[in-house]
């Protein structure tokens, strides 16, 4: 079962998966180079760089999983399962992927989803 998208629409959607995914490939190796850079700084002073550091780490965790998300879904549209909710299996419809191109529910199992998340806090 697959989405009844046009070719355009999805042609449109992996478009801006792609940009996405590089915006985010480059601020990591910018992290990277940063990251490099300080190596060589830091036998000359061993000042208190560990506040910068744990920010790095969370900004890298972040890259991470928005990477992994993105590869998912561009792996969901090879195998033809992209835009489908991953709650009831209807179609999620380009209006809000377009919006929203990594979502994984429709707008409705979103709702309950929240709902069901913000009670557990
Ligand atoms: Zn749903």
């Amino acid at each position: 079962m697959n989405n009844d998208f046009t070719d355009s629409q999805l042609q449109q959607l992996i478009k801006k998966l792609s940009v996405e995914k590089n915006i985010i490939l480059e601020l990591e190796k910018e992290i990277n180079s940063y990251r490099s850079g300080r190596l060589h700084h830091e036998y000359e002073s061993t000042s208190d760089t560990y506040e910068d550091e744990d920010i790095d780490i969370k900004r890298e965790g972040y890259y991470l999983d928005k990477i992994t998300e993105i590869n998912n879904v561009l792996e969901k549209i090879s195998k033809k399962t992209y835009g489908i909710c991953i709650d009831c299996g209807k179609n999620i419809g380009f209006a809000r992927l377009n919006a929203y191109p990594v979502a994984q529910r429709c707008i409705d199992c979103k709702s309950v989803f929240e709902k069901i998340n913000q009670s557990h806090i």
